[in-house]
């Protein structure tokens, strides 16, 4: 990867998959994220169990982490995109059931819009899978009129899933 050195940048990435072995692609997820070049983990949220958002299917597991990169915001992408291909990501229809799902939520006060990259990521704000684990890794960033937007979207904090992916 071919990577200019620049200040680093503090990151958001929502992790979530619901094929396979969710919890292990979650966990395999942050592993591979402490390995990206140039890039720190600075926090990991608790990990979240929720219900499929406008779709059929099993139970997402969920988390945020916060990255410290210096890599540029295509950089990260594209590096996120090539873990998802790795979990054995398929792209069907939107919202179809995923063994890994990445999404770049903020990168440091960038705004962009494009069809590759959007970010902050549009949808954060309406997905109480996104909300809850931000929280707790970035409390400064959700307030409570959000989390009451999201108040009907299921969801729990999961013990479960934290014991089987050890
Ligand atoms: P999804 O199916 O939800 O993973 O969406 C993936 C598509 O959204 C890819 O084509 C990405 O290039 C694009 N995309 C745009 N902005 C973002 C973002 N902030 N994070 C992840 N994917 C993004």
């Amino acid at each position: 990867m071919a990577t200019s050195l620049r200040e680093p940048v503090s990151a958001f990435v929502a992790l979530g998959a619901n094929l396979g072995h969710p919890a292990q692609a979650v966990s395999k997820a942050l592993t591979d994220l402490a390995q990206l070049p140039h890039t720190q983990v600075k926090a990991v949220s608790e990990l979240y169990e929720s219900a499929p958002h406008q779709a059929d299917g099993p139970m997402y597991v969920n988390a945020v982490v916060a990255l410290s990169t210096s890599l540029n915001a295509f950089e990260l992408l594209q590096a996120l995109q090539a873990m998802e291909q790795q979990a054995g990501r398929q792209r069907s229809v939107q919202n179809a059931p995923r063994t890994l799902d990445l999404d770049l939520l903020f990168f440091g006060h960038a705004q962009l819009s494009s069809a590759y990259l959007t970010v902050p990521h549009p949808r954060w704000q309406e997905r109480a899978f996104v909300l809850l684990p931000l929280q707790d890794v970035a409390p400064e960033r959700v307030d409570a009129h959000m989390l009451a937007r999201v108040a009907d979207q299921p969801i729990q904090r999961s013990v479960s899933v934290i014991c089987d992916s050890k």
